[in-house]
């Protein structure tokens, strides 16, 4: 095996981007440290792998900032084991990251390419506690529901009621909640049937498409471009 060049930036991303702006999960911070996140964008945007930014991926979509990566996952509240629903598989490093955690993680993609190559490269990393499912993310996944997580990573005008009803009993949910342009990190937690949120922290997704989300994939110039 080729020797893991990029350890010393993965460290550092951990230690400056994650660490001083207060994730404290140690369990977040060592999963972190070690998934390759380079080996999930392009081979031509490796060196930039473990840059305080989002990534370009295909099909105009993005892999988010290292930063709300590890931010969503502490706030899923995960102590190991669980069953987890992503939506938004996009190139899969969210799901490898939580897969090195939870017990067993289902993830949702709508495009065919980003589901093969998502599929490839977790299964190159040995992750099989992953499975993708190229299908609608906002209707969920009820075959294997409840769901003690569930995490969108991709911006809701609101949230799915599919989602809500799909999570368990003190189950989290974590998702981007706004309009296109721009939206709220938001945290909803299941008590019967009861929901609470809180509001956490202004983000920017690409946009959720689906029969509970936006109803089409137009895209305005993101802040970052
Ligand atoms: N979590 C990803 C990044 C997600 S980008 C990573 O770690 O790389 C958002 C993804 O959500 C895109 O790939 C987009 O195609 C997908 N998406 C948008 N709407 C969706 C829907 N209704 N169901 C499933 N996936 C959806």
């Amino acid at each position: 095996m080729k020797k893991d060049k990029y350890r010393q930036a993965r460290e550092r991303m951990v230690e400056q981007q994650l660490r001083t702006r207060g994730i404290s999960d140690e369990r977040v911070l060592q999963v972190m440290r070690s998934v390759p996140r380079h080996l999930f964008v392009d081979p031509d945007l490796r060196y930039a792998a473990y840059s305080d930014a989002p990534l370009p991926i295909p099909q105009q979509q993005t892999i988010s900032q290292p930063y709300i990566v590890a931010l969503m996952t502490e706030l899923l509240e995960l102590k190991g084991g669980e069953r987890v629903l992503e939506v938004g598989t996009g190139s899969g490093y969210q799901a490898a990251v939580l897969a090195h955690i939870a017990g067993k993680v289902y993830t949702l993609e709508r495009i065919h390419e980003l589901v093969v190559q998502a599929e490839k490269t977790l299964s190159k990393l040995g992750l099989d506690n992953v499975e993708v499912f190229e299908v609608d993310g906002t209707l969920g996944l009820p075959e294997h529901a409840p769901y003690e997580a569930i995490i969108v990573t991709a911006a809701a005008p609101h949230v799915p009621e599919p989602l809500k009803q799909q999570l368990g009993e003190g189950g989290r949910l974590v998702l981007p909640v706004g309009s296109r342009m721009g939206q709220m990190l938001e945290r909803w937690r299941r008590t019967g049937d009861d929901f609470s949120h809180e509001r956490l922290a202004p983000v920017a997704f690409v946009p959720l498409v689906g029969d509970h989300g936006w109803k089409d994939d137009e895209r305005r110039t993101a802040w970052w471009i």
